[in-house]
C-alpha cells in the first residue's frame, strides 16, 4: 500500500533526512516523501478534474452574460453550450473526488502509521536513562500529536499548495489570453502576500515552539498525576494536586491564547490587504469596460478571477500555521529518532551460555547531570550459583548497582565483566535471555495470569505454567480465582494483594529459566504467612542460579551467601551473616537496630 509498511525503512529515512538538514525540517519533510511524490501528483491530477467547474465557471457566465447582451439567434445556443459544458463538468466531480481522496489519504495515513512504529521502535532501543529523563507523557504527546501534525502539514502541502499553484497557473493563464493589462493588476499581488507573510512568519514559529514545548510538559504531568492518583488521595492532597496541574494548564492556555492571537491577526491583516485589492480590481475593470476596452460580461470573470487569485494567497496565508506547527512537530520527532542514547548491541558478542559469574572491577559511577559518584571503588567477584545480599541505606546506590548489573547503564570508571568479559563488549540482549528480574514492584498488565506469568513466551505450554506456579507458590490463589489461569487481571494488577503481586513476578521469572536472577525485595510488610509463602517461592527461584537481591528481610539475608553492605556507594563491609555479625561493625548496628524494632513492634501488638 504504501513504502512506509517497514518502520525501519521509515525511521532510516526520516533518519538520514533529518541530520541532512537538521535546521530545515521542511527538507526534511520533502525528503522524506521521495518516491512517493507521483501519488501525490495524481492526487492533484484528480484535485483539479473534480475542482473544474469552479475553475472555469467564470468563463462560463462571463460567456453567456456577453452573449446574452450581444443578442441573437446565437445567444441561445451560447447559454445551453456554457450551461452544457459546466453540467458536464459536474458530472465527473464524484468520481473525481473519490480518487483524489484516495491517493491523498493513502500516502499521508501510511506515512502517518509508518512514522508512529518507527518511533515505538526507537522508543524500545532508547536507553532506560533517557526514558527517565524525558517521562513517557512527553514522549506520548509526540507520538500522537506530533505526528498528527506531521501528517496534517503533508496532506496540507502536497495537496493545497499544488492545488494553489495549479488553480493560480489556470486562474492566471485564463486572464493573461483574454487580456495582458488586467494580468499586470493580478500579479501584483503576489509581492504583497510575500510582505505580509515575512513580517509574520519568525514570531509564529517561536510562539509555536513555546506552545509545544508547553504541551508537552503538560503530557507529561498528567501522565505523572494519574500514576500518582493513589498516594495523592492517601494523603488527601487533592486539592493541592488540582492547582498545581490548574497552574500549568493554565501556562499552557496562556501560550495558546498568544498563539491564537498572532495567527488570528495574521490571517486578518492579509484578508484586509487582499479585500482591498479586490475593490482596487473593480474600479479597474469597471472603468475598462466604461471606456470600451473590455465587454461588461467580462467584469464578472475578471472579478471572480480575483477573487480566485486572491483566495489561493488567502490559503497560502492560513497555511502558514499549520506549516509551521508541522516543521516544528518534524524537528520534535526527529530529535528522539536520531538519538544516539540507545543502545548499541550490533557487532557485539552475543552470548550463546551464560555460567553466570559476575565481576565489578573498580566501578564508579555517577548519574549524567550529577558531580557526586553515586558508586566508587565497587570491587567484587561473583560466583556461579551464589546468592549475593545487597543491604544498605537508602540512597546509598543498590538499585544502581543493580540496573548496571542488567545493563541499563554501563560503569563510568572501571569494568562489569560477565564471564569474564567487559560488558560493554557483550551484546546484552542475548545476554539478557539468561535473565530475570523481579522488581520491588513488579508490573502486570491487563490480561490474564496466563498471559501475564508467560509474558513474551508465547509457546509456553500449560505445565511449564503450572510448574512454575506451583514453585511460585501460587496454587491456592489460582484455586481461589473463578477461571483459574484465564482469570483477567485487572489493570497493573489491582485486584491482587503486594505479596500475591511478587510471586506472580517470582513465576514469570521462573518459567524463563534464567541463570542469573536481580531481586528487590519488597521493602512493605508481609504477614508471617506470605512471607513465608515468599520465602518458599525465592527459595525455588534461586536454586542453582546466580542471584543478586536487594535484601530487606532477615530471613532472605540469613540464607544468602554473602552479603554485601553499601554506604554512600562504597562496599563498606562483606562476608556472610554470621561473619558480619561477629565483627561488629555497619551491618551489626543497621541488624541490631531492625532486630530492635521488630521486638518492640512485636511488643506493642
Ligand atoms: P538505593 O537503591 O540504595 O536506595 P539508588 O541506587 O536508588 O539507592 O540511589 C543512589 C543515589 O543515586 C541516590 O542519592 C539517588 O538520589 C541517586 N539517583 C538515583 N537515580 C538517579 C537518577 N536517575 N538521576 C540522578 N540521581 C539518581
Amino acid at each position: 500500500m504504501n513504502n512506509f509498511r517497514d518502520s525501519d525503512a521509515a525511521q532510516e529515512k526520516f533518519v538520514r533526512y533529518y541530520r541532512k538538514y537538521r535546521n530545515s525540517p521542511m527538507k526534511v519533510l520533502l525528503g522524506f516523501y521521495t518516491g512517493q511524490y507521483h501519488k501525490f501528483l495524481i492526487s492533484c491530477f484528480f484535485y483539479l478534474v473534480k475542482h473544474s467547474p469552479a475553475l472555469f465557471s467564470p468563463l462560463l457566465i462571463a460567456n453567456v452574460i456577453n452573449g446574452v447582451l450581444a443578442g441573437g439567434e446565437e445567444a441561445k445556443r451560447t447559454i445551453l453550450l456554457n450551461a452544457g459544458i459546466w453540467l458536464a463538468l459536474l458530472a465527473i466531480h464524484l468520481p473525481a473526488n473519490y480518487m483524489y481522496a484516495m491517493y491523498r489519504s493513502r500516502v499521508t495515513r501510511g506515512t502517518e502509521a509508518g512514522l508512529r512504529s518507527a518511533l515505538v521502535r526507537k522508543l524500545q532501543e532508547l536507553s532506560i536513562p533517557y526514558h527517565t529523563r524525558m517521562q513517557s507523557g512527553r514522549l506520548q504527546s509526540k507520538i500522537i500529536r506530533d505526528v498528527e501534525a506531521i501528517e496534517t502539514l503533508s496532506s496540507q502541502l502536497f495537496n493545497n499548495v499544488l492545488n494553489i499553484v495549479m488553480n493560480l497557473i489556470i486562474t492566471i493563464g485564463l486572464t493573461a489570453v483574454k487580456n495582458r493589462v488586467i494580468l499586470v493588476f493580478f500579479l501584483l499581488v503576489a509581492p504583497v502576500a510575500s510582505l505580509t507573510v515575512i513580517a509574520f512568519r519568525r514570531r509564529i514559529g517561536k510562539v509555536n515552539r513555546d506552545f509545544r514545548l508547553e504541551m508537552e510538559e503538560t503530557s507529561a504531568r498528567v501522565m505523572e498525576m494519574v500514576e500518582m492518583v493513589p498516594v495523592t488521595r492517601a494523603h488527601a492532597l487533592e486539592q493541592v494536586e488540582n492547582e498545581r496541574m490548574a497552574r500549568q494548564l493554565m501556562e499552557t492556555a496562556e501560550k495558546g491564547y498568544r498563539l491564537d492571537i498572532l495567527q488570528s491577526n495574521f490571517g486578518a491583516a492579509g484578508w484586509v490587504v487582499f479585500q482591498v485589492f479586490q475593490a482596487l480590481c473593480l474600479i479597474f475593470s469597471g472603468f475598462m469596460a466604461l471606456s470600451g476596452r473590455i465587454l461588461v460580461g467580462d467584469i464578472t470573470f475578471y472579478q471572480t478571477s480575483f477573487t480566485t487569485v486572491v483566495n489561493q494567497f488567502t490559503a497560502l496565508i492560513n497555511l502558514l500555521p499549520l506549516i509551521t506547527k508541522g516543521l516544528e512537530s518534524v524537528t520534535s520527532v526527529g530529535e528522539v529518532l536520531s538519538s544516539d542514547d540507545v543502545e548499541q548491541n550490533e557487532g557485539k558478542e552475543t552470548i550463546k551460555d551464560l555460567k553466570g559469574e559476575f565481576e565489578f572491577r573498580n566501578v564508579g559511577y555517577s548519574y549524567p547531570g550529577t558531580s557526586d559518584p553515586v558508586l566508587r571503588d565497587i570491587n567484587l567477584k561473583v560466583r556461579r550459583g551464589e546468592i549475593v545480599a545487597v543491604v544498605g541505606e537508602s540512597g546509598s546506590g543498590k538499585t544502581t548497582m543493580m540496573n548496571l548489573l542488567v545493563g541499563f547503564m554501563a560503569p563510568e570508571h572501571g569494568e562489569l565483566l560477565i564471564d569474564g568479559k567487559d560488558m560493554k563488549t557483550v551484546d546484552l540482549k542475548s545476554y539478557r535471555r539468561y535473565l530475570s528480574v523481579v522488581p520491588q514492584m513488579p508490573l502486570l498488565f491487563t490480561g490474564t495470569l496466563r498471559d501475564n506469568i508467560a509474558y513474551g513466551l508465547e509457546n509456553a505450554s500449560t505445565e511449564q505454567i503450572l510448574a512454575a506456579v506451583r514453585a511460585a507458590n501460587l496454587e491456592s490463589l489460582i484455586e481461589k480465582l473463578p477461571q483459574g489461569l484465564d482469570s483477567m487481571l485487572e489493570e497493573h494488577g489491582a485486584n491482587l494483594s503486594g505479596g500475591q503481586r511478587q510471586r506472580i513476578a517470582i513465576a514469570r521469572a521462573l518459567i524463563r529459566d534464567p541463570k542469573v536472577i536481580i531481586l528487590d525485595e519488597a521493602t512493605s510488610a508481609l504477614d508471617v504467612v506470605s512471607e513465608k509463602e515468599i520465602q518458599n517461592a525465592l527459595a525455588h527461584l534461586v536454586k542453582d542460579r546466580t542471584t543478586f537481591v536487594v535484601a530487606h528481610r532477615l530471613s532472605t539475608i540469613k540464607n544468602a551467601d554473602r552479603i554485601v553492605v553499601l554506604d554512600r556507594g562504597r562496599i563498606a563491609e562483606e562476608g556472610s551473616y554470621e561473619e558480619l555479625m561477629e565483627r561488629e561493625g555497619l551491618f551489626y548496628h543497621m541488624e541490631s537496630l531492625q532486630m530492635n524494632i521488630s521486638r518492640d513492634e512485636a511488643g506493642a501488638s
